[in-house]
């Protein structure tokens, strides 16, 4: 059985409380993190990154506040989250070349969805993944998104619920229902490692 980490968000911006949009309480993830990491390691497990790449007048800053923003500290990814090998990105430019062999890949997003960059269902499509266990920011939202996406590729797909945090308690709480009634599985750190 083909499994792939799936890694959301987990940037600078989110995730520390100095962040430009700090996730409350997701700086006390990353402890966990840090163990998907190491685990993903050791079993040559490969990752998938999603990371917000925004330009200074991204539009989404319309909604939230700036964040994220290419070549800044902010959007650097925790160390926690990194294998250490040199990540490869794939930019929303369609058609973009896919390192698919590299051990950690980094997709990047100008959206919420990491859906809408072109490349990363193609890029699922060639991975093949049997089974994808999804951690980081934010529940509802980001994580969301790769959740219902991941679920359209036949894979089984599996939240780590110790290792990602909310904004909205109600929202995630209802989305979870939903991944859940749509065939999703929820699992821990603990078990996954
Ligand atoms: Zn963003």
């Amino acid at each position: 059985m083909k499994t792939i980490f799936f890694d959301v968000d987990n940037q600078l911006d989110f995730l520390y409380p100095a962040g430009a949009l700090h996730v409350p309480g997701a700086e006390l993830l990353l402890p966990a993190f840090a163990r998907l990491t190491q685990f993903a390691k050791s079993q040559h497990l490969q990752i998938l990154s999603t990371a917000d790449a925004h330009s200074e007048d991204d539009p989404e800053f319309k909604t939230w506040k700036p964040h994220c923003v290419a070549g800044t500290t902010g959007q650097q990814k925790a160390t926690a989250t990194l294998l250490g090998s040199p990540l490869q990105s794939i930019p929303s430019t369609p058609g973009a070349p896919m390192p698919i062999d590299a051990a950690q890949i980094l997709i990047e997003k100008q959206h919420t969805d990491c859906f809408t960059n072109p490349n990363l269902e193609p890029l699922l499509t060639k991975i093949a993944a049997d089974r994808y266990v999804v951690y980081g920011v934010v529940t509802e939202i980001c994580v969301s998104h790769a959740l219902f996406g991941l679920l359209k590729t036949g894979a089984r797909v599996e939240l780590v619920t110790d290792a990602v945090r909310h904004l909205n308690e109600d929202s995630c709480n209802q989305m979870i229902k939903r991944f859940e009634a749509a065939g999703g599985a929820l699992t821990t750190v603990s078990s996954v490692t």
